[in-house]
């Protein structure tokens, strides 16, 4: 790829990979979040039922009590009137105060007045106090169980108090009150895992595990409420600040996230777990009462998990990313260097090609020296058969003449059949395998180079059955063939008894073609070096018309890709008896029995006539 492609593909793909890390960090944020806020919400209500149901449980315990005490004939002969104070009745509220671990237990009049009390003894006795005023009595009064939270006017304890009307013949005759501490509740809660707060009905928190938001608010308190509150003394006169819980986002009809900014410095308290930062708010109303309690379930740790989440997807998606441009970049290197590869191939076949011609066109070049001695014989013939017709028919000797015509027409049926052979030989071949009889190419090759092997004074013998076939194309085995046959002949140069033995079998389902002589072999420098492209120990061919022609190096080269080509291999070795041995072995193949199926190159060699 050109540098400024690749400059323009990464100008493109790094935004692309910015934006998918991005999209990932973005997803991976949001579900985790999402599961984070969900298993929050889970754990949160479950902390909220069990800190309301053991809150529950704590308040139901006295909600009987005041009640209980309109069934004493001592209270209600002195709340009538009917009977003066006794200091007994007043002992006895004291130890019921002690057993049931309650603030405090007071009888009040028709009128509101305190007739008997627990604290009887204690200077801050409540005995003679008008307490009319108070909402417990109001509501007691009216005939209804009373429930108030509120800050004591004498002591400054806050406490929940529960009132009962105290009745005779269905008449209303006083009231009984029962004060109950909450701290000791809140007590129960000090092995809670997250803040928990309760507020009553005006969103003031009566009730908390973080000591310093009691007497907080949750929601801004106008003047006229601040100025009732003074009023009816409910919280004492307490400034009733704001807690500070900012409200952030809604997530369920009782779940909302909010923040808590940290407390002044000296307001900080020892507490298990975190009082500032962003929560998970759950809020859910008490039976009974007009309370609502609210369980803070820390959330920062969810957001600090969704972060890393994010993190972790977006780099994640980044890698991936970057792997699989690596990936393709690796593929498109790939194909890129297959497509050099078939290119070479290619480039490779064509010259490979070429030089098979150019092999051809040398071998024909060679042979057309001893091609125009093959020639010059018949035309001689010719010259003289067709001068002696000339004559038998000035003598009217009609048959002699008849018998040499048809002797001249023999020489160039003969003629024309080695012209047509040579032509075949330098057509350039298909290169199509087929079913071929190897006898074919075999003869033909020998055909070939017949003048040669005249010459030479080699013996050749060949021993090749008809029916052996393999799967190649006949022209090129035969330029194999020649090839081998020719290097043969060369080794065989000046050899006495040179012997050259061509033989064709069936081995093991493949044919093996063996071209052997009885040279001097291959030595053992020559032999790994073999089918080396320009290899050669042969001098340069100074003289083209030269036997042999002198060597390029490129016979066994060329030979070796032909004959692998066709599925096949070509080794050369040393024979038994000190000789070369070359092995075409090559994939066999079943004749076709139309005899149609013969084809250009496979005609028989002619044998050449002699002149008479
Ligand atoms: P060239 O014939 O042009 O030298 P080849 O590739 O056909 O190229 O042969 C390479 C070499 O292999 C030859 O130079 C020769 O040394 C050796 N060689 C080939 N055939 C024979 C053989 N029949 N006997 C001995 N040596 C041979």
């Amino acid at each position: 790829m050109p540098a400024a492609r690749r400059i323009r593909t990464i100008g493109l793909l790094l935004p692309a990979l910015a934006g998918l890390a991005l999209l990932a960090g973005v997803a991976g944020f949001l579900v985790s979040e999402g599961m984070g806020l969900a298993a929050l919400q889970e754990t949160g209500r479950h902390r909220l039922d069990l800190y309301a149901e053991s809150l529950e449980r704590e308040i139901d315990k006295y909600a009987y009590f005041p009640a209980t005490l309109g069934l004493e004939r001592d209270v209600l002969d002195l709340v009538t009137g009917r009977a003066p104070l006794a200091w007994g009745l007043n002992r006895y509220l004291e130890r019921l105060n002690e057993r049931a671990g309650t603030l405090s237990i007071y009888v009040l009049n028709r009128r509101g007045r305190v007739l008997a009390t627990s604290n009887w003894n204690r200077p801050d006795s409540f005995i003679g106090e008008d307490l009319s005023y108070r909402p417990y009595f109001v509501e007691a009064a009216a005939g209804h169980q009373g429930r108030f939270f509120g800050v004591g006017t004498t002591r400054g304890e806050a406490g929940y108090y529960l009132s009962s009307p105290l009745t005779e013949d269905g008449a209303i005759v006083g009231v009984a009150v029962v004060k109950v501490s909450l701290e000791q509740l809140e007590q129960s809660w000090s092995t809670v895992e997250a803040p928990v707060l309760v507020a009553d009905e005006n969103g003031v928190v009566i009730l908390a595990s973080v000591p310093s938001w009691k007497f907080t608010t949750l929601r801004p308190m106008d003047e006229p409420t601040r100025r009732h509150f003074d009023q009816t003394l409910q919280y004492n006169a307490r400034p009733l600040a704001p807690l500070g819980l900012m409200p952030q986002d809604r997530i369920a009809a009782d779940a909302e996230l909010v923040r808590l900014s940290r407390p002044a410095e000296g307001q900080l308290e020892e507490t298990v777990f975190p009082v500032s930062g962003g929560f998970l708010a759950q809020t859910a109303p008490l039976h009974g009462t007009g309370w609502t309690m609210t369980v803070l379930s820390p959330a920062d740790q969810v957001t600090g998990m969704a972060w890393a989440q994010a993190a972790l997807a977006a780099v994640g998606s980044a890698f991936l990313g970057i792997l699989l441009l690596m990936w393709m970049q690796r593929r498109r290197h790939l194909r890129e260097l297959e497509r050099k590869v078939e290119e070479r191939t290619r480039n490779l076949r064509a010259a490979q090609d070429e030089l098979v011609h150019a092999g051809k066109l040398a071998v024909i070049g060679q042979l057309s020296a001893g091609l125009a001695h093959e020639l010059n014989q018949p035309l001689a013939a010719l010259r003289t058969l067709s001068g002696n017709t000339v004559k038998f028919l000035q003598r009217g000797n009609l048959d002699a003449a008849q018998g040499n015509l048809e002797r001249i027409a023999h020489l160039v049926d003969s003629m024309g059949a080695l012209t047509s052979q040579l032509k075949s030989f330098a057509r350039k071949s298909s290169g199509a395998s087929r079913p071929v009889a190897v006898r074919r190419p075999i003869d033909n090759a020998l055909f070939l180079l017949d003048q040669r092997l005249r010459r030479s004074g080699v013996a050749v013998q060949v021993d090749v059955a008809e029916e052996v076939a393999a799967l190649c194309d006949p022209n090129r085995l035969e330029q194999v063939l020649v090839n081998l046959v020719a290097n043969s002949l060369d080794a065989l140069a000046g050899h006495e008894s040179g012997r050259l033995t061509l033989t064709a079998r069936t081995v093991d389902g493949r044919i093996r073609i063996q071209v052997a002589d009885n040279g001097p072999g291959l030595p053992a420098e020559v032999l790994p070096r073999l089918f080396e492209p320009f290899f050669t120990t042969k001098e340069a061919a100074k003289d083209a018309s030269k036997e042999g022609g002198g060597g390029l190096g490129l016979g066994l080269a060329i030979s070796a890709g032909i004959v692998r080509d066709f599925g096949g291999a070509l080794t050369g070795a040393n024979g038994p008896d000190g000789g070369a041995v070359f092995t075409i072995d090559l994939p066999a193949a079943t004749l076709p029995t139309d005899p149609t199926a013969v084809q250009a190159g496979d005609f028989p060699c002619p044998t050449l006539p002699s002149p008479p």
